[in-house]
């Protein structure tokens, strides 16, 4: 069996850690010069659009996965005869367009925050009289780690927004004042049986994922959030792992985002669950039986963004996930996971390991 993923950065290199141990073989298609993952396979050096490079994929591989988001729905729909393609172009196509995605969680009766959508400066008006202040102006499309976002908290604030963002199309939210973020991690496989794993509660600085713990001490919050993920599962016709993210604010869920990929924020599952969202993707898409979901005790994980600080190589606890990428301001160079035997330990050792290895970023 062999599968190919386009992108090869960190995901696509853990994807490919996973593949190994269920003896799948993987090749990639991404533009950059030895990427994370070139060490799980061959990479087709090609742009991710590239059609000759993805047909070469498609040719070759029996199921085509992707590990990035912003791959052009066109160019995999152009490979959907030829192979299966996994998650569904049209997950994708949603989750590319913010006022898409947000239309979708409506109609599935998924609580979100409310949003407005923005084609005119007068729309920025519009928007705020409906949303109030703070409002958040972002761009509908190609926005990640809090990029692409604008912020408006005086009426004074618009004209600045709409130099900022306004060439391209844009959704105005309101700013939710929450009291922490989780996300929501599901796989469905080719035969629509469906997991879950439990929740994680993140915390992002800078609009980048900075910390996650799981589980989360909040049932009937984990029952709401397993029922929204199954609900868009079940009715993108998913198949593969998505990451529903999702503010609680006065213990309701409003909706975020959904990822139709792995996500960092279940990064924990390597060494936290029975079986790792990696391993589980690759099962769904290869139309075998998904692995059990439960937790190995409670898990944590920071993000190591920017640089790689030597205090990271030599924790005590902890195991250290370096993706071998060269060290740049913002950039997501690798992860900490910890798994303890109970939540105060978990959130004790988590704070610590944060303390020493961001310190110096
Ligand atoms: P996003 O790219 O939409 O996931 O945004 C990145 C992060 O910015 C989120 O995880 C939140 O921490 C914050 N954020 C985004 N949208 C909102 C909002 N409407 N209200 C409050 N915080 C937000």
């Amino acid at each position: 069996m062999r599968i190919g993923i386009v992108g090869a950065g960190q995901l696509g290199q853990m994807l490919g850690f996973a593949a190994r141990d269920l003896d799948i073989e993987c090749r990639f298609v991404d533009p950059s010069d030895n990427p994370p993952a070139a060490s799980c396979g061959e990479v087709i050096r090609a742009p991710f659009d590239d059609p000759a490079a993805l047909a070469a994929l498609a040719a070759s591989c029996d199921v085509v996965t992707y590990e990035f988001e912003n791959v052009p729905v066109d160019a995999l729909r152009a490979i959907e005869a030829e192979v299966p393609v996994y998650p569904p172009a049209d997950a994708l196509r949603h989750a590319q367009d913010r006022l898409d995605e947000k239309l979708l969680f409506g109609r599935l009766g998924i609580p979100l925050p409310g949003f407005h959508a923005i084609h005119t400066r007068d729309d920025l008006d519009t928007a705020l009289g409906k949303l109030g202040l703070p409002m958040v102006v972002k761009t509908r499309r190609l926005g990640y780690d809090g990029k692409g976002q604008f912020v408006v908290r005086e009426r004074a604030d618009l004209d600045s927004a709409w130099a900022t963002l306004g060439t391209v199309a844009l959704i105005a939210e309101q700013w939710v004042d929450f009291d922490y973020e989780v996300s929501c991690i599901g796989v469905r496989n080719v035969g629509g049986d469906i997991a879950i794993y439990p929740l994680s509660r993140n915390v992002h600085r800078d609009g980048i994922l900075s910390t996650s713990r799981s589980p989360v001490d909040a049932p009937s919050l984990a029952d709401k959030a397993d029922d929204y993920t199954r609900r868009l599962l079940t009715n993108l016709d998913y198949v593969g792992t998505l990451a529903l993210e999702l503010f609680v604010r006065d213990g309701e869920l409003l909706a975020n985002e959904f990822a139709p990929r792995v996500h960092n924020s279940g990064h924990w599952t390597i060494e936290g669950s029975d079986t790792s969202q990696f391993e589980n993707h690759l099962r769904a898409i290869t139309n075998a039986p998904l692995g059990s979901t439960a937790s190995r005790g409670h898990a944590g994980m920071v993000n190591l963004i920017g640089q790689i600080p030597d205090a990271a190589r030599a924790l005590p606890h902890g195991v250290l996930h370096d993706y071998g990428k060269a060290p740049r301001p913002g950039r997501k160079l690798g992860h900490i996971t910890i798994t303890t035997r109970t939540g105060e330990e978990r959130d004790a050792l988590l704070d610590i390991i944060e303390r020493n290895v961001t310190q110096y970023a």
